[in-house]
């Protein structure tokens, strides 16, 4: 089944002589259950995609249908009770909240939107992300590594039909790196979550089961079995 679908879409900035077309017409589906990557120079669109897809910026043209519902039907409060049910998002920068615990930070989703944690989903989210050890440390007691699992677990806590992440890598080494991209294949892998990331290196997206690759609003590549070799 399909997760989310572009279908023509396009992104214009500004107008008249001025404008940018971030996306030229893009059509895109995301299965569910697979991790993708997306790659591409900077400047190419990969942002404007990723914003778009998640309900964060508003398209041009074209249609979004996450799970079969049209995106760019809905109203301002509609996509951003969609954001906090059924999309995650990770960051470069991680994003915990220094005052709270990793378990008060994987919970904050639902703590914010009043939910009843769901302690089973918690727990497996813990155990394959390998965070039992760590839930009552603060992030600054975590090494970058651990914190960026923390905020994979956070994203996931809601059950989201998909996951964005935007260079989840870009902040640590490569020790690091490759644990979190470890984690968030097994995350994929054992959950059955569907996670699109954006990334510049091409051995992080060797993790990936497919990379796309953009070029001037456009993609320009479909890489079912990437390889750090095939990306370079
Ligand atoms: P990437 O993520 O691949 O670096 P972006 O999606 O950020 O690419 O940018 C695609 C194009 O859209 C670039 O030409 C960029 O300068 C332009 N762009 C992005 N955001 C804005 C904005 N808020 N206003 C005007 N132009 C923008
Ligand atoms: P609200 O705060 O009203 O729930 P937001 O649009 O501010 O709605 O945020 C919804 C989700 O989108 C949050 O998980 C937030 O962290 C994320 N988010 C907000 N801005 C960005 C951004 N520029 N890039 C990626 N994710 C973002």
């Amino acid at each position: 089944p399909v997760a989310i679908e572009a279908i023509g879409l396009t992104k214009d900035y500004g107008e008249g002589d001025s404008v940018v077309h971030a996306l030229r017409g893009v059509d895109v589906c995301f299965e569910q259950g697979k991790f993708t990557a997306i790659m591409g120079p900077s400047g190419s669109g990969k942002s404007t995609l990723m914003h778009t897809l998640a309900g964060l910026d508003s398209a041009t043209g074209g249609h979004i249908l996450l799970q079969g519902e049209d995106l760019t039907a809905m109203n301002d409060r509609q996509l951003t009770l969609l954001r906090r049910k059924r999309i995650g998002f990770i960051f470069q920068s991680f994003n915990l909240l220094p005052m709270f615990t990793a378990e008060q930070n994987i919970l904050m989703p639902l703590t914010l939107a009043g939910a009843k944690p769901d302690r089973v989903w918690m727990r497996t989210l813990v155990r394959t992300l390998g965070l039992e050890q760590r839930l009552d440390h603060r992030p600054n007691e975590l090494s970058g590594g651990q914190q960026q699992r923390v905020a994979i677990a956070r994203a996931l806590i809601t059950r989201p039909s998909v996951v964005f992440a935007d260079e989840p890598t870009g902040n640590l080494d490569s020790v690091s790196s490759a644990e979190v991209l470890d984690f968030l294949k097994r995350s994929v892998r054992e959950l059955g979550q569907t996670i699109i990331m954006v990334t510049h290196d091409a051995v992080a997206a060797s993790y990936a089961d497919r990379a796309i690759v953009f070029a001037d609003g456009r993609i320009v590549a479909d890489e079912p079995e990437p390889t750090a070799e095939r990306m370079n």
